[in-house]
């Protein structure tokens, strides 16, 4: 089991759909894989998934699914060739009524309400702003362009405004649909593009609950912080949400590069203290998806984001469409525990002046406290829904968190959480055998040795969602 605390998450794509590279990239590190619904169609994600699940299996790990949604994201149409190369100075007309693939005068649009929500003089940033134009006119549903800043652009890419300012609803009818097939595939977390409040996580948790219902299944939902307006709204949509994700790509298109490493960190920091998820997104191993070696900035990069305290770093076309998947992964996860040795004070002074009134959550304090004193190889949360597990993680400790659980749906919610190792195990005999079983897992892990001194929190009687209220301190047989 590998050592290190930070999670990985890597987006699948044609560059890894191959069965035996996925399998080796969850041996390599990959935790949970993000699932691009802005690619490919219903039945390509649910393929995927089944994909994934055996991969896993063979690989003897659990892997969680990220179902991420297109959202109103601006994006072109597609090409006839698959992609252009525009240069500076061309005109270039994005056309939201043309039903023909895209050449290298114009392309269609799939936000169709691009046309009312630019005028003249406006600025377009496409591909993550590698591709800018301005534009010179509107006539009825055609936007005329001159390209500023030209470069490749293929099928689907993105296209921006910057400052933000776009009318379009978080959730479109697609993400609609998509909700479906993503809780149809069993999707244990739902990322929602391009939110601008609280309001829109709120209607996309209720799209959810409705779609999972039948399968009697609860999704965790990532806000992707990445509109210019929804960094006012941080606090109220942290609070509805389980976990954001720092969207970096599309972000730094509306508030400016320059902003963005301020703005990680304080959300990673804010997620941390709202106990949310965190994941850290967008270019972190770029240069990848062509090369075998990262750039030192982008090594620096993700350990920065690392020592922020993020729970996961992503990579999207680097194991999507890149070159490298597999050998991004690995120097992903090398980079990660690299990072993760870093002298950095081991529960920090906030977690001294922390409030908690929940029994629960004082327990998991108390576990997080007395084995940082004692020095123990390891926490064990025996928790049914993770909460035990995600309040631990919330502060940074050196022993690692083990997390048991009876349900399959919390160990791959987890899967996210840094520092928190998901175990599935039986735990519905009573607390001793349980505690035994656990136990002899980890031993036979090689996590504890005869002698080794571990925490353990449980709640008494077992199986109840939130009841946990026993601290025990072992020592292994
Ligand atoms: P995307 O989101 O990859 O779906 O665009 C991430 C980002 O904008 O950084
Ligand atoms: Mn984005």
């Amino acid at each position: 089991m590998p050592q290190r605390a930070t999670k990985i998450v890597a987006t699948l794509g044609p560059a890894s759909s191959d069965p035996a590279l996925l399998e080796a990239m969850i041996r390599s590190g990959v935790n949970v894989v993000r699932l691009n619904f802005s690619h490919g169609k219903a039945q390509d994600h649910i393929d995927r998934a089944n994909l994934v699940r055996a991969a896993a299996k063979r690989a003897g790990r659990e892997v969680g699914i990220m179902a991420d949604l297109q959202g109103p994201k601006i994006r072109v149409g597609k090409f006839a060739e698959g992609k252009v190369m525009l240069e500076p100075g061309q005109p270039f007309v994005l056309d939201a009524s043309r039903t023909e693939p895209g050449d290298i005068a114009g392309v269609g649009l799939d936000y169709k309400e691009l046309p009312r929500d630019v005028k003249a003089g406006d600025t377009l940033l496409l591909n993550d702003g590698l591709i800018v134009m301005t534009v010179d006119k509107v006539v009825g549903d055609a936007v005329h362009t001159t390209v500023k800043l030209g470069g490749e652009l293929s099928n689907n890419k993105g296209i921006n405004k910057q400052g933000g300012g776009l009318t379009a609803p978080a959730l479109t009818a697609k993400d609609m649909e998509d909700i479906k097939t993503a809780m149809s595939l069993m999707a244990d977390y739902v990322a929602v593009s391009f939110p601008k409040n609280a309001t829109d996580m709120e209607l996309a948790r209720q799209l959810c609950n409705m779609a999972a219902a039948q399968y009697n299944h609860k999704p965790g939902l990532i806000a992707k912080i990445e509109r210019a307006e929804a960094i006012p709204e941080l606090e109220n949509i942290l609070k509805v949400s389980d976990g954001i994700m720092v969207a970096r790509g599309d972000l730094a298109v509306e508030v400016g590069n320059a902003a963005v490493p301020g703005l990680q960190k304080r959300m990673i920091l804010m997620a941390r203290k709202m106990d949310k998820v965190v994941i850290t997104a967008t270019q972190m191993m770029e240069s990848m998806i062509v090369n075998p070696v990262p750039t030192r900035a982008e090594v620096s990069d993700v350990a920065n984001a690392v020592l922020d305290g993020t729970d996961a770093v992503m990579l999207s076309a680097e194991t999507a469409a890149g070159k490298y998947p597999l050998e991004t992964v690995q120097q992903m996860a090398a980079i990660c525990q690299e990072a993760e040795k870093t002298d950095h004070d081991p529960l920090e002074d906030d977690f001294v002046g922390a409030t908690f009134t929940r029994i629960d959550q004082a327990i998991a304090m108390g576990a997080l406290f007395t084995a940082h004193h004692l020095k123990a190889k390891a926490i064990v949360a025996l928790t049914e829904s993770g909460s035990t597990a995600l309040w631990m993680s919330r502060h940074s400790v050196r022993m690692p968190i083990y997390a048991v659980t009876s349900k399959l749906s919390s160990q791959r919610k987890m899967t996210l959480y840094r520092n928190v190792r998901p175990l599935l195990v039986d735990t519905s005999a009573d607390r001793d055998t349980a505690l035994a079983e656990a136990e002899a897992d980890l031993k036979a892990r090689g996590v504890m040795q005869k002698g080794d001194v571990y925490a353990i929190t449980v709640g008494e009687p077992m199986g109840t969602p939130g009841g946990t209220n026993t601290l025990k301190i072992c020592r292994a047989a």
